[in-house]
């Protein structure tokens, strides 16, 4: 009998602070909205002071994640991204961005390790 475990998957993820903070958002000087995380639709209303449920900032203060396929339309995804939390680039084999999900910032570290900081780094290649 062998046993076997599957090879863990490497994902890439960007946290988001704030808008403008993921790669390709085309956000200039804080003017515009993100393309990838835009900003929640209470910022700038008086709604925005609400705070969240999840983290406890301030509505106004998070992002909406605009751009995710979503495979099954029967699943309504959380597309609200709290300060804090990272999304997840879903690239193909030449490296071209299919789709986008979030991970939530609890749950990272929970289910990741950062490979920087094993012993012996693994690299992409590698795995
Ligand atoms: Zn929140």
């Amino acid at each position: 009998m062998a046993i076997y475990i599957p090879k863990p998957e490497p994902i890439e993820v960007y946290q988001w602070l704030k808008n403008g903070d993921i790669p390709g958002d085309g956000v200039i000087n804080n003017i515009n909205s993100g393309a990838i995380v835009g900003r929640h639709p209470s910022y700038n209303d008086f709604t925005g002071a609400q705070h969240c449920p999840n983290c406890g900032v301030a509505m106004g203060k998070h992002g909406i994640l605009l751009k995710m396929i979503v495979p099954d339309p029967s699943i309504v995804p959380n597309r609200v991204i709290c300060p804090g939390d990272w999304v997840r680039f879903h690239r193909d084999h030449k490296k071209r961005i299919l789709n986008y999900s979030i991970v939530l910032a609890k749950d990272l570290h929970e289910r990741y390790v950062d490979l920087a900081t094993l012993p012996m780094p693994l690299t992409e290649k590698s795995l």
